[in-house]
């Protein structure tokens, strides 16, 4: 037994064939191969999850009885593995309490460093966090967001008091609270609001209490006249509104908005940790500010009582610009980030960390990175390494794989036709094997010299949100457009959030999970399942019902599920193959309805490749070809959807879209998770859509896809502030000679 390796062997999750291999401990290992060769059923479904078992049981039996059970994998043996650490693309989740600075642990130092030499003196670390009790802003309890009410809505700036300006529910003309506020003798009910001095605003909208007499059947009564804003809030929204009745909800809702807490400003802390400044900033503002710059600020601080947390601040600081993500700020909330930006930090995690020898396993960290960037990401995987750890990462692009020690290509294809090591060894020796990825990494694809020409437009105008500036721009429609740009240039503000808000027909096809019903698979998502049903019932005379999941035909035992979860007391329900139809799920009766010489069940577990061979029912075909299409000829009809990744997720929605014409197409990144013999295949059939005469919009870093572009948007020049701006417009070969763009300058190597 060799200690300077992780060894498996005979390992056969999913689609694996007996593999063996072994990993070189305190190295990089890339994992090649196209998407369904079956290296995540090695790297994720194997070894992470045998390291995550192995720690459970160092636990107790009575904390394990508390952690999920963990199968072990299907393999006959794997050595020498220790403690691994997923660094994944999972969302930061976590909500308001949750920021870059909290994850990273770097708001604590700040804190620290506040208490000890910011003036005047606030209190100790705790009396600037806005998650404890004593430093959070007692208005917005430390949300930095309140319930308010939306001005806009509420006046009618081009009318007196007389004219009705007051919007809000109970001050309608002749109401009683309009008589109370025209009576009152303290307003000049015959003056546009538009025209009132900000003192006469002031009284109007936050006087306090005001005794006002009036007459009602002929006797003098007094009433309470209040600034109708408080009352409003006070009435609406400081009491819970739930508690009101469901006419009363409908009728204030519209008036109600979030906006940032009036006290702390969004700061959402206490005033006097809010005064309290260091060289003239308090930490609100420091905290606000993107790291590219706060690391300049913090190295300002002299104090050489600051000194130590001076040093490890910068430190901290100083990995987050390294791997590009000197755009965000520290209260930047960590649900806003992307999945390639939530994987970035995690990274950060564990650089400032001090474990040594552990196992790290990436899953594509390249994802969202510039090229430009891409360099300082393998700095710090090789940093990783001279930690002395083991360094696993699932990656396709070819700037990333070039920095492994070992390469493992897993294929030759995908699914059944995959599931093999077809190369082992050093970065240069890939480059001389015939394997899929081999081949593609000694050729690019050329530059495309016949663009299409636009045949209308859709304009964005004026757009301002997060770092936008005033952008003006307008996207072709009939065409196929790319937009690029650094990591936080405002790729995904301008398209994701402004451009799709104004065109909310457009068809998004993005990674997020598709349906969550147990019994979805690829062949009722698709519709193919109806046609399916269809073809049984007809074949054999009977109710196309029957062969349904959800009806009297499905096997009772599992409800079709196939399945059966037995729930143990204190232990995780435990999923075993339904005994009584051993996972065909459904009744003997349907499954001895044939069609050709299948039943149901066989047809469920048939891959899309033997479908496309087997069945001739046009629609079906038709649907199936799609699939094979967007390059999922691998997966099982029956596979259950959230057994798919979020690449192959897309892919299947991209696929039931296809046949659509004079649709608007948006794509975030489609070739996460591809390989790069699969974006070939990706763009085909973006040129499909194309010529079919939709428009096609997508975001992407990949040369390849933008290559293939009739125009290109590209935003800059850097990210965050320094971003924000389209710095290029036009087709690739134009953006060729593009002085300013970075883009261009990874284009034209
Ligand atoms: P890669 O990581 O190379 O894209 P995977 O290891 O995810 O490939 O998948 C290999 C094969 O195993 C594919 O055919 C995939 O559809 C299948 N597969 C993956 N996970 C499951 C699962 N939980 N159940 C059934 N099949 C699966
Ligand atoms: P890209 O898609 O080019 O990576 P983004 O559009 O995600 O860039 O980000 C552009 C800028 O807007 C960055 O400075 C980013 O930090 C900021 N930003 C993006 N989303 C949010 C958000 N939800 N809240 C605050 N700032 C955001
Ligand atoms: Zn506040
Ligand atoms: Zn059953």
């Amino acid at each position: 037994m060799n200690q300077e390796y992780i060894e498996i062997r005979g390992a056969r999750e999913n689609n694996l064939k007996d593999v063996s291999l072994r990993i070189p401990k305190r190295q990089i290992t890339i994992f090649t191969g196209v998407s369904g060769s079956g290296k995540s059923s090695i790297v994720f479904d194997t070894i992470a999850s045998e390291s995550q078992r192995l720690l459970n049981e160092n636990f107790s039996m009575f904390v394990r009885n508390f952690l999920p059970r963990i199968p072990q994998p299907d393999a006959d043996a794997i050595e020498n593995l220790s403690m691994a650490v997923i660094v994944d693309q999972k969302r930061l989740g976590g909500g308001a309490h949750s920021t870059m600075g909290t994850i990273t642990d770097i708001a604590p130092i700040l804190r620290l460093l506040y208490s000890r030499v910011g003036q005047p003196y606030a209190g100790k670390a705790n009396a600037f966090s806005f998650n404890d009790q004593q430093g959070m802003c007692p208005e917005c309890n430390g949300m930095g967001r309140k319930l308010g009410v939306d001005m806009e809505k509420a006046l009618d700036l081009s009318k007196s008091l007389k004219e009705g300006a007051i919007l809000l529910p109970d001050y309608g003309v002749d109401s009683w609270d309009w008589n109370i506020c025209t009576q009152s003798g303290l307003f000049d009910i015959d003056k546009k609001l538009a025209d009132y001095t900000e003192v006469e605003m002031e009284q109007l909208l936050y006087g306090k209490p005001h005794k006002v007499e009036m007459h009602v059947g002929g006797k003098p009564v007094k009433f309470t006249l209040e600034g109708i804003i408080a009352k409003f809030s006070g009435k609406y929204i400081k009491q819970d509104v739930k508690t009101k009745s469901e006419r009363t909800q409908k009728m204030v809702a519209p008036f109600i908005t979030e906006g940032p807490c009036y006290l702390c400003r969004g700061a959402r802390l206490s005033q006097a940790a809010l005064s309290c400044k260091i060289n003239g900033s308090n930490i609100a503002e420091l905290s606000s500010m993107e790291v590219g710059r706060l690391i300049e600020v913090i190295k300002e601080i002299k104090d050489p009582i600051a000194a130590p947390m001076v040093k490890a601040l910068t430190e901290r600081l100083q990995h987050l610009v390294d791997i590009g993500l000197e755009y965000l700020s520290l209260d930047r909330e960590t649900d806003t980030l992307s999945g390639g930006e939530s994987q970035r930090v995690k990274m950060v995690k564990h650089l400032s960390g001090s474990l040594v020898d552990v196992v790290y396993i990436f899953d594509e960290p390249s994802v969202g990175l510039h090229p430009r960037d891409v360099h300082r990401l393998n700095e710090l995987l090789q940093k990783l390494r001279d930690k002395g750890n083991t360094v696993i990462v699932v990656e396709h692009d070819p700037d990333v794989i070039q920095v492994a020690d070992h390469i493992v290509d897993v294929g030759p294809f995908a699914g059944s036709r995959g599931g093999t090591i077809v190369y082992e060894g050093s970065f240069s020796g890939l480059l001389q094997v015939d394997t899929l990825t081999g081949n593609h990494m000694k050729q690019s694809m050329p530059l495309k010299d016949h663009f299409r020409s636009a045949t209308g437009k859709l304009s964005v105008k004026d757009a301002n949100l997060h770092n936008l500036n005033n952008v003006n721009v307008d996207i072709p429609t009939g065409v196929l457009t790319v937009v690029t740009g650094v990591a936080g240039s405002g790729k995904s503000t301008l398209i994701n959030e402004v451009f799709l808000q104004e065109h909310p027909d457009a068809i998004v096809i993005d990674q997020a999970a598709v349906g969550t019903s147990t019994r979805s698979n690829p062949a009722t998502y698709t519709g193919i399942m109806d046609d399916v049903r269809k073809a049984f019932a007809s074949a054999n005379k009977v109710n196309p019902g029957l062969f349904s999941f959800n009806s009297k035909g499905a096997c009772e035992n599992c409800q079709g599920l196939g399945v059966v979860y037995t729930d143990l007391a204190f232990l995780d329900s435990v999923k075993t193959t339904c005994e009584i139809c051993g996972g065909k799920r459904f009744k003997e009766e349907v499954l001895a309805y044939k069609l050709g010489d299948k039943s149901i069940a066989d047809v469920l577990e048939m891959t899309v490749e033997q479908a496309l061979s087997f069945f001739d029912i046009k629609e079906v075909v038709r649907k199936l070809q799609a699939m094979s299409d967007v390059g999922l000829d691998y997966l099982k009809l029956g596979q259950p959807l959230s057994t798919l990744s979020g690449g192959e997720c897309q892919r299947i929605k991209l696929a039931s879209e296809l046949h659509k014409k004079g649709s608007i197409y948006v794509m975030d990144e489609p070739t996460t998770g591809l390989h790069m013999s699969d974006i070939a295949h990706l763009l085909a059939i973006m040129n499909r859509l194309v010529d079919a005469g939709n428009t096609v919009i997508v975001i992407e870093h990949n040369l390849d896809v933008i290559r293939n572009a009739d125009w290109i948007i590209d935003m800059g020049p850097e990210g965050g502030i320094n971003g924000g701006k389209v710095i290029f417009e036009g087709t690739p070969k134009q953006l060729l000679s593009a002085k300013h763009s970075l883009t261009s300058k990874y284009l034209s190597r």
